[in-house]
């Protein structure tokens, strides 16, 4: 099967399952009651059988440098890349998924900036996997409980609820923002999202990432020498006002 046709099932996917799957989600983490006993299930198409675990940040994106953490911006707590998973049925993980991933290294292996470019296939393969990643850094936020805040003590009430509900302390802002990154995953025209990606090269030795969900994320792959940085849904007149903006925001993240 081809690329097109395995993104197409995922957009089936997204838009046949999405809204039980969704639903469940909320239920199992956000407005169920806390003694609710969690059935385990597929966080794209809601299967309970066969279940693996699927990283949230892909490991051949670290992979030169597995020691990097990964610092949750609301609760503090360390989260190795390697740890942070979600459950994903066999046939969405190796099937779907990692068939984009598969085409995504093969085009960063390929793509030589000095020399070549993105196709436009390639380009909008890019940020369907930036969306995809978005869905599931939203989601593991969803299933991850709220234990222990670094600066903080130990609050026993708050403990139950998931780190994406802290965020924002509004249960209507988390399920409609969960829903945005399933429903981009469902959409098939990108037209108005192809400016919003810019793209780069690095010598940096070490993988950097930074995310804020629904947002934005920069991802920076030393082993491609690649860099990407996405808006999500941010929508800029041109190339040049996306440019500006993602350079402010890189520049804020590592003057800190
Ligand atoms: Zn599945």
């Amino acid at each position: 099967m081809n690329i097109e046709s395995k993104l197409l099932e995922i957009r089936k996917t997204a838009r046949g399952q999405g809204k039980y799957v969704m639903n469940k989600l909320f239920d199992d983490y956000l407005t169920g009651l806390i003694t609710k006993k969690k059935i385990p299930s597929c966080s794209f198409c809601g299967t309970e059988k066969n279940l693996t675990k699927e990283h949230v940040i892909p490991k051949w994106v670290f992979e030169s440098n597995p020691k990097k953490f990964f610092v949750s911006d609301v609760n503090k707590l360390d989260q190795s890349y390697i740890k942070a998973t979600i459950p994903l049925c066999a046939k969405c993980n190796s099937e779907l998924f990692n068939s984009i991933e598969r085409k995504v290294q093969k085009i960063l292996s390929v793509v030589d900036l000095k020399k070549s470019y993105y196709s436009p296939d390639d380009w909008l393969t890019i940020i369907r996997w930036l969306e995809i990643i978005d869905f599931k850094i939203q989601v593991w936020d969803l299933r991850s409980e709220f234990k222990k805040h670094k600066d903080s003590h130990y609050i026993p009430m708050l403990a139950d609820l998931s780190i994406a509900y802290m965020r924002d302390f509004s249960v209507r802002t988390v399920t409609t923002q969960t829903r945005k990154a399933l429903k981009r995953i469902a959409t098939k025209d990108k037209s108005k999202r192809i400016s919003h990606l810019i793209v780069g090269t690095t010598k940096n030795t070490s993988f950097h990432y930074f995310h804020t969900s629904g947002d934005f994320i920069f991802l920076e792959i030393p082993q491609y020498n690649k860099i990407f940085f996405y808006f999500y849904e941010r929508e800029y007149k041109n190339e040049k006002i996306v440019s500006r903006e993602a350079m402010k925001i890189i520049e804020s993240v590592y003057s800190d």
